[in-house]
Parts: structure tokens; C-alpha cells; sequence
């Protein structure tokens, strides 16, 4: 590396080890910075998708009634170059014990609240004697119905899939909870044979798993890469979830497809991929609004690179795309 980048970095010994295999494969292209991260866009946003907006106290994003983000993990074992929260994640600090005590007193406080989701940075950084404590605070909250993990760790350090943590995992299920994992996956070479023990690991004890992915350029902006990551991920057993449009984090423009190539590609994919493997095709409206699907009437183009974006609220959102 010939350069600094100013935001986070970090790798796994697993990803020095396929990266160093692969030098331009997918992982080296989404852990790997480029000057290109440098170079500042007109629509760089520090909060893309309004997490501040929504925040009762520090580490809580209640945007919708019966769900609420649990931000426990400020940091993540490797960092995405593309990542939406970079201007937080990986440099700021995780949540102090009195600051995790507020966080679960608004959570006790408004009831309204059933379903938690652990994220942050990955709530995987922590040791599972940790994660087991932050499980057990949670499962004393008695509105709370399901709990939600949004992770990337088997993703980048398969070996983090441990039994003690799949443990922890029946533990909330025994107590009559939900519990859904969600992995962060983008290409289906992340899918090495040790990535695919980790999930089988996880699923053969009938926990279920869903994936989220990010459309991303150069990445998997195909119909052949998407066509490959959502049929591998569903022969596997875990249902493809959501395809989210990129965020306008700094420094991530050039991993930006356009809101027309996306549609056209998800559009595409209907044809040749069963439906069990079909993601959501979802925008997280800048500012808070929260997110929609792409392909419906809550999107209408008014201009040549301009559209129209209907939130859950019926309220109407301007936004300008690149072509
Ligand atoms: C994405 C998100 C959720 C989860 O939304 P689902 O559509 O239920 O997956 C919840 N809260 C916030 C603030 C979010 O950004
Ligand atoms: S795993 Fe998520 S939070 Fe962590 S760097 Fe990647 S996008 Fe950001």
C-alpha cells in the first residue's frame, strides 16, 4: 500500500491468506483501499442513510415502531471500502456499560419495540462471554420477540463461527425468542469451503440465516455474479434477503452502480433465477426516511437523472442519480 487512507483498515489472517490467492479477486477489491476512496464525491453524505436523525440515545436507531437497531460494535474484524457507516465504524468507541444500560432502558421503555437488531460495526467483534451478556440484557426485556444478528464475521474469519457461539444462539431459542441471523455477502467467491462449513455449521442447528448484499461496481454489478452469489447462498439454505443500492458514504462513488442498471439487472434476474433466490432490490432513502424496494411504484422518474421517492409514509423524497 502506497497510500493512506483516512478511513479504517483491518484484514483477518483468513483474508491476508485468500486475498494473497486471489490479488484481484472480489475480496481483495472490497478490503483492499484504493486512491480511488480519496477522491470526495458531490454526493458524499457522513450520515447516508440518517442514523443520527433517529437516535434516541447513543447506540439505538429506532426509525420504524416495531424495530430498532442495537449499534453494540463499533468495529468489525475487516473493514468493506464501501462501508456506510465508515465515518463511525472503526473510529469511534464501542458502547460504554452506562451508555448500553440507557440504550436498554428506551428499549424497555418503549414496548412497542418487538424486534431487536444487533449491529453496529459486527456485533461478532466481542468475545461470545460478551455477546452472551448483551443476549442475556436483551432477553430480560420481556416485549422483545425476535432478535436480529446482522453480521459479516463468517464472511471474513470463518473460524469466529465457534460452538460457544452457536451455542448462545440455541440459548435464545430455547427461551421461546426469535433468533435470525443475517450475513453480509456479496460474491460467491466469498463462499470458500471454510466460509461454507462456518454457515452449514450454523444451520444445521436450525437457526435461520438470510443474506444482505450490496449491488456494487466492478464487484458484482452482473447478471452472472448476482445469478451465482443468490443460487449459491439458497442451495446452501440461506434466502437472500435484500440487494441494497449504495449508500453515499465518502469515498465510495466509484463503487456506485446506477439506480437504472440496477433495475434493469434485478429485472433481468426474475427471468433466470427461481424466486426461492430473489432478493428485495432496496434503497435507504438519504436523510432517514428509511428504506423501499426499487422496482415498484415508489420510485418515478420526474427527470433525466432525476426521481421522486415515496416513503413508508407516503411522503415524496427528491433524488439525483449519475446517468
Ligand atoms: C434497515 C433497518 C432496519 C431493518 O429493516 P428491515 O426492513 O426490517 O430489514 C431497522 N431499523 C433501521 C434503522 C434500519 O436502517
Ligand atoms: S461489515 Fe458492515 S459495518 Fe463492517 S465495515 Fe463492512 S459494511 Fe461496514
Amino acid at each position: 500500500m502506497d497510500m493512506v487512507s483516512p478511513y479504517a483498515f483491518r484484514l483477518t489472517e483468513y483474508l491476508k491468506k485468500e486475498i494473497a490467492a486471489r490479488p484481484e479477486g472480489a475480496l481483495a477489491k472490497q478490503f483492499m483501499p484504493t486512491r480511488a476512496e480519496l477522491t470526495p464525491a458531490p454526493s458524499d453524505m457522513l450520515d447516508p442513510i440518517g442514523d443520527r436523525v433517529h437516535s434516541p440515545c447513543p447506540g439505538i436507531v429506532h426509525r420504524y415502531p416495531d424495530r430498532a437497531l442495537y449499534l453494540v460494535a463499533a468495529s468489525c474484524a475487516a473493514y468493506c471500502r464501501y462501508c456506510f457507516r465508515k465515518e463511525v465504524v472503526g473510529r469511534t468507541k464501542p458502547l460504554s456499560s452506562k451508555e448500553r444500560n440507557v440504550a436498554l432502558d428506551y428499549i424497555r421503555a418503549h414496548p412497542e419495540i418487538r424486534e431487536i437488531i444487533l449491529t453496529g460495526g459486527d456485533p461478532l467483534v466481542f468475545s461470545d462471554l460478551k455477546l452472551g451478556q448483551y443476549l442475556a440484557d436483551l432477553l430480560d426485556i420481556e416485549s422483545l420477540r425476535l432478535i436480529r444478528i446482522h453480521t459479516r464475521a463468517p464472511i471474513v474469519d470463518p473460524g469466529r463461527v465457534t460452538s460457544s457461539f452457536i451455542d448462545l444462539c440455541r440459548q435464545v431459542q430455547v427461551t421461546g425468542r426469535g433468533l435470525q441471523i443475517v450475513v453480509h455477502c456479496n460474491h460467491a467467491e466469498e463462499l470458500t469451503p471454510e466460509v461454507r462449513t462456518a454457515l452449514k455449521a450454523l444451520i444445521s442447528q436450525g437457526l435461520g440465516l438470510l443474506s444482505q448484499s450490496v449491488l456494487l461496481k466492478g464487484i458484482n454489478d452482473c447478471e452472472l455474479a448476482l445469478e451465482n452469489l443468490f443460487r449459491e447462498l439458497t442451495y446452501l439454505g440461506i434466502k437472500p434477503y435484500y440487494l441494497h443500492h449504495l449508500d453515499r458514504a465518502p469515498g465510495s462513488e466509484h463503487f456506485r452502480v446506477s439506480l437504472v442498471r440496477g433495475m434493469e439487472l434485478v429485472r433481468n434476474l426474475r427471468g433466470c433465477l427461481t424466486g426461492l433466490a430473489q432478493p428485495t432490490y432496496v434503497i435507504d432513502i438519504p436523510g432517514g426516511y428509511g428504506k423501499v424496494p426499487v422496482n415498484s411504484d415508489y420510485i418515478k422518474r420526474v427527470g433525466p437523472k432525476t426521481y421522486h421517492i415515496v416513503d413508508w409514509r407516503g411522503q415524496s423524497h427528491a433524488y439525483t442519480d449519475i446517468e
